[in-house]
C-alpha cells in the first residue's frame, strides 16, 4: 500500500499518465486525480498534502463499501433488507424498542440467541437478516443458513465422514441465522446433528433462528421430544440467554389485500 501511495504521490507531482492508478485498484483516486492535479496546478489555496489526504480518504471509504458489499453477498442471505424498510405499523406486534436493542448487537457480544416465532409472512426473515446486515458492517462473520438446508448439509458431511469439519465451519460464525425451523420436519438423525451444531455454539457464539412453531411444537419437527426440549433448553430455556420475540399479525405479503381475504368476484 505505501509503495501504492508513493506511486500515486509521484503522479500528482509528475503529471497523471505515468502511472495507471486503477490498475493499482485504486480507482476512486484515479478518477479525481486530474482535477485535483489542475486544482494544485493553478495555485488553488489547498496544499497538495491536505487534497492527497482527502483522496486517501475517499479511497479508502470507497474500499470499504466495496468489502461489506461482498461479505454481504457471500453471507447467504436470501435478500438484502435493513430495519429502515421495515415498516413498523404494519405489524405494531413486533417490539421496536428490543429489535432496535438488538440492532446495537450487544447481544452478538454477549453470545446470546434470538427466536423470531410466527406464521409465514410477519417478517421473521427480513428481520434476522435486518440484524445480520448490521452484525457484518461492524464486521463480524455472518453466516445465513435455510434449516433444511442445514440439516441436509450436515447428514451429507455425516455421511462422508467430514462431519467435524462442518461443525467447525458452521461454528465458527460469530452469528450464524438458522432460517425457518419448522418449515420441514427435521428427523431423528438431523436434529442430533443440529443438537451437535447448537451445541458448539452454546455460549460462545449467537444464534438467531426464526420458526413458525414455538417450542411447544418442537416435539413434531424433530420427531422427537426428547431431542426437541435438548435443543429447546441450548438455544433459550435461560430467559436471560435468549430473545424471544413472537410476532402475531397478517401476512405482509397479503398487506394489500382487504383484512377479511380476497375479494371474489
Ligand atoms: P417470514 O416471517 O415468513 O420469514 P419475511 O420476513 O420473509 O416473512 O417477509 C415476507 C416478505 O414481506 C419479505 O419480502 C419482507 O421483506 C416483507 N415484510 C414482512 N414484514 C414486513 C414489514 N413489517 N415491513 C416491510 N416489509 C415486510
Ligand atoms: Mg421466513
Amino acid at each position: 500500500m505505501l509503495r501504492q501511495v508513493a506511486k500515486a504521490a509521484a503522479v500528482a507531482r509528475d503529471g497523471p499518465g505515468e502511472v495507471d492508478l486503477s490498475a493499482l485498484g485504486l480507482h476512486e483516486m484515479a478518477a479525481s486525480l486530474p482535477d485535483y492535479v489542475r486544482m494544485v496546478a493553478a495555485g488553488c489555496e489547498r496544499g497538495f498534502a491536505s487534497a492527497f489526504e482527502e483522496m486517501t480518504r475517499v479511497e479508502v471509504a470507497a474500499r470499504e463499501v466495496r468489502i461489506t458489499n461482498q461479505r454481504i453477498r457471500s453471507s447467504g442471505f436470501p435478500y438484502v433488507k435493513g430495519l429502515a424498510d421495515f415498516d413498523w405499523d404494519f405489524q405494531p406486534s413486533v417490539p421496536r424498542a428490543e429489535i432496535e436493542e438488538l440492532a446495537t448487537l450487544r447481544f452478538v457480544e454477549r453470545a446470546k440467541n434470538v427466536l423470531f416465532v410466527g406464521s409465514p409472512g410477519v417478517g421473521k426473515t427480513h428481520l434476522a437478516v435486518a440484524l445480520g446486515i448490521e452484525a457484518v458492517r461492524a464486521g463480524r462473520e455472518v453466516r445465513f443458513v435455510d434449516c433444511a438446508r442445514l440439516v441436509e448439509d450436515l447428514e451429507d458431511a455425516s455421511s462422508r465422514g467430514i462431519l467435524k469439519k462442518r461443525l467447525k465451519y458452521y461454528a465458527h460464525s460469530r452469528l450464524l441465522i438458522i432460517d425457518e425451523l419448522g418449515y420441514l420436519d427435521v428427523g431423528s438423525v438431523g436434529a442430533d446433528l443440529l443438537f451437535q451444531l447448537i451445541l458448539t455454539r452454546y455460549e460462545q457464539r449467537s444464534t438467531i433462528i426464526t420458526a413458525d412453531v414455538g417450542i411447544g411444537g418442537w416435539g413434531r419437527v424433530f420427531g422427537d421430544d426428547v431431542a426437541a426440549s435438548a435443543i429447546a433448553d441450548r438455544v433459550c430455556h435461560h430467559c436471560h440467554h435468549c430473545h424471544l420475540v413472537k410476532i402475531a399479525g397478517r401476512s405482509y405479503r397479503l398487506k394489500d389485500l382487504p383484512r377479511d381475504g380476497p375479494v371474489k368476484a
